[in-house]
């Protein structure tokens, strides 16, 4: 048995780097950005109106009031998309829309409000004097050409899809998906719908890897539940390494009598680094390699199979894309967390905000079988080996569930 730690570093020796593809736009959301994106023109690209107005010349605007309205002369219209070419002289005004370029010679945008309004007429009467630069966006005012907008390792959501449509990409270079197969083995396992028999359960890992790694931005290519058979799982194991580059298993691979899935990986040539980490739950955890390709054997108890996702398999995924790792949080125990002598613990949990103050609490069901105690979490806390038990006020590492929110 070797420790979490001396586990982690030597899956980080092992990790390899997904390749990168060229995608659309609009499939690349979830995706992680494999370049940095560059503003290939400053923002605004040219001088243009923020409002529905008039391009004047402000000091032909600087007697105006309602009383004594000023009047300028209208020689054309400007609108988004057809700027107009002509420029403004001494008591000339062009009407000029939100977006639309601002023509020479203006200096200042005054909305349409201030004014008499739109018209096909010759002259427009303006009752408010317009201040030099008013409403009008400056060329470059919010980006510099060539300025770093995104950085790679991003995973791309609304707020970076809006920014490369804005900048013109109708591209990106992202990571491909990692391919995946999972699997899990025993004879007792049945699919959820259907009738159990005495002794049988129903098979929940498949279900949560695969919204697991589907969350993860991977790709499941094939997925199995596996009779405790060595011979069948061989079989399934062969085709899956062709096809995948991670392979996740559930069950099997502890001390059982039936526990094939360890025999079946190193039959096919798997390369074993590790088998048993201190750690609760999920102490028979097995990282092997192939050619390039990761095994995790993770044990088939439901709570260790979803933690063991999270800790061990998640964080590698994100790796290989490439991703950029966030900061480790720490938050402060509002309840006592029951300690391992010589393993690391996990247990679900509850981060959230308590007087302003990071906070958290591990599930009441501690048993590794006890699925339901993922129900209400956010977070799984973890904490090293010690004695008993951290108290209220300890700090404890929070590894928040990607999709959830501290509240
Ligand atoms: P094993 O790791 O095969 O010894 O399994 C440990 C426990 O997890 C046993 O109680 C199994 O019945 C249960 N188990 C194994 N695979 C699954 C699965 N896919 N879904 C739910 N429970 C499982
Ligand atoms: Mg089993």
């Amino acid at each position: 048995m070797i420790s979490w730690k001396e586990a982690k570093s030597i899956i980080s020796k092992n990790i390899f780097s997904m390749g990168k593809e060229r995608v659309l736009l609009n499939e690349s959301v979830g995706r992680v950005l494999r370049e940095n994106i560059m503003a290939s023109f400053p923002s605004p690209r040219f001088n243009n109106s923020a409002m529905d107005g008039f391009a004047v010349r402000s000091i032909d605007t600087k007697k105006a009031s309602k009383d004594k309205p000023v009047e300028l002369k209208i020689i054309d219209i400007s609108s988004a998309g057809s700027p107009s070419r002509i420029s403004i002289g001494f008591g000339e005004c062009v009407q000029c829309m939100t977006g639309a370029k601002i023509p020479k010679g203006a200096d200042a945008i005054l909305k349409v409000e201030d004014t008499s309004g739109f018209s096909n007429n010759d002259y427009v009467k303006i009752m408010v004097p317009a201040s030099y630069g008013a409403h009008i966006r400056k060329r470059g005012e919010e980006i510099n050409e060539g300025d770093l907008l995104i950085k790679k390792g991003i995973r791309v959501t609304a707020n970076e899809l809006g920014t490369c449509a804005t900048f013109g990409y109708g591209e990106l270079n992202v990571s491909q998906k990692p391919k995946i197969s999972i699997f899990g083995t025993g004879n007792e396992l049945v699919e959820p719908g259907e009738n159990l028999k005495e002794g049988q359960i129903y098979n929940s890992n498949l279900y949560v890897f695969t919204d697991l790694a589907e969350k993860a931005g991977a790709q499941i290519k094939m997925r199995e539940v596996i009779r405790d058979n060595k011979a069948s799982l061989k079989l399934f194991l062969s085709e899956a390494l062709e096809v995948s580059d991670v392979i996740i298993s559930s069950g099997g691979v502890s001390m059982g009598r039936y526990d094939y899935v360890r025999d079946a990986f190193i039959d096919l040539g798997v390369k074993e680094h590790f088998w048993k980490v201190a750690q609760k739950p999920g102490k028979p955890l097995f990282f092997g390699t192939i050619e390039n390709k990761l095994i995790f054997g993770l044990p088939g108890n439901p709570v260790s199979s979803y933690i063991g996702f999270m800790e061990w398999v998640w964080p590698v995924l994100k790796v290989m894309m490439g991703e950029n790792c966030e900061k480790d949080l720490y938050g402060m125990l509002d309840e006592s967390f029951p300690l391992e002598k010589t393993k690391h613990r996990f247990l679900f949990g509850r981060a959230y905000y308590k007087n302003g103050k990071l906070v958290c609490r591990p599930t009441s069901r501690v048993g590794s079988h006890m699925l339901t105690s993922a129900l209400g979490a956010n977070c799984i806390l973890g904490s090293e080996p010690g004695d008993g038990f951290l108290n209220p006020g300890d700090l404890i590492k929070i590894n928040l569930l990607p999709w959830e929110n501290i509240k």
